[in-house]
């Protein structure tokens, strides 16, 4: 059976499309991103939009985080916050 993807547990980036009351994430799924642990699916809006209750982490880039194996996160669940102007994984942990 599949694993289950990792849960967005929390991410204050509000001013995101995907954003919700109780710091919740509503996107369906997230991509986190490249050489940094950027929230790629992070859209700048002025309205929000509900895709799913709770949204997980389709795939990450980021393969320095000891959570990553093949683009995949095995972290319980992760925490999105606000970076220099951009949203970021602050779960990432190098290793
Ligand atoms: S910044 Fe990322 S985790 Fe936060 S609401 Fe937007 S899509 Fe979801
Ligand atoms: S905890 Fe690590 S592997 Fe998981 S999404 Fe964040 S940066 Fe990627």
């Amino acid at each position: 059976m599949a694993e289950k993807l990792p849960p967005v547990l929390n991410c204050i980036v509000n001013d995101c499309e995907f954003w919700g009351e109780g710091n919740m994430c509503h996107a369906t799924s997230i991509w986190v991103g490249g050489d940094h642990p950027t929230c790629d699916t992070y859209e700048r809006a002025e309205h929000h939009e509900y895709q799913a209750d709770q949204a997980s982490v389709r795939q990450c880039d980021v393969d320095i985080c000891r959570f990553n194996e093949s683009a995949v996160c095995h972290a319980p669940g992760i925490n999105i916050s606000w970076h220099s102007g951009h949203a970021d994984c602050v779960t990432f942990e190098q290793g």
